[in-house]
């Protein structure tokens, strides 16, 4: 089966370069679509169900805002100038899970991290998203760190 629509979820983790780069690969190799996703997630609310942030302050569109910015940098170095690129706001596994069923992806490309202690409890985003795609998965592994000087644009 040929893939048609990938998915690429980024969070700008340094290693993130070697997941772009991998979901890079896999498009030209299947001639697919790719899509750039980043999430921003909303702003925690206090108690009272007010907003942590100064009034006046659109603090979720000034991240979002530096969130495209970064994305757009990271699609140039990454000669992927010609992907789509998406910053959603949200709960990150929601949004990733809910743009790959409304845009028909058929692969989605996500970095996994070694977990220890609580963040095992509570599962990573790679984790959340296996359990939830309706769709391929591929979880690109990023336990080994990078070392200074080294080349992470072309995959590890
Ligand atoms: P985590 O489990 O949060 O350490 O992240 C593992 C992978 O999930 C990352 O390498 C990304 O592929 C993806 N991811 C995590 N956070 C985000 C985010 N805010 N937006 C898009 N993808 C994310």
């Amino acid at each position: 089966m040929d893939y048609r629509h990938l998915l690429v979820a980024l969070d700008f983790d340094p290693r993130s370069r070697a997941v772009a780069a991998r979901a890079r690969d896999l498009a030209q190799r299947y001639q697919a679509r790719l899509s750039l996703v980043h999430v921003v997630e909303h702003l925690p609310l206090e108690p009272g169900g007010e907003l942590l942030y100064t009034p006046g302050v659109d603090a979720e569109e000034e991240m979002r805002e530096a969130a495209e910015a970064r994305l757009t940098e990271l699609a140039r170095d990454m000669q992927l100038q010609d992907a789509q690129r998406h910053v959603l706001l949200g709960h990150t596994k929601h949004e990733i899970l809910h743009f790959a069923e409304e845009n028909a992806v058929d692969l989605i490309v996500v970095g996994s991290h070694s977990r220890h202690g609580l963040a095992l409890l509570l599962g990573s985003t790679a984790n959340a998203v296996l359990h939830g795609a309706r769709c391929d998965v591929m979880a690109v592994y990023l336990d080994r760190p990078t070392t200074e000087g080294e080349n992470i644009t072309e995959g590890e």
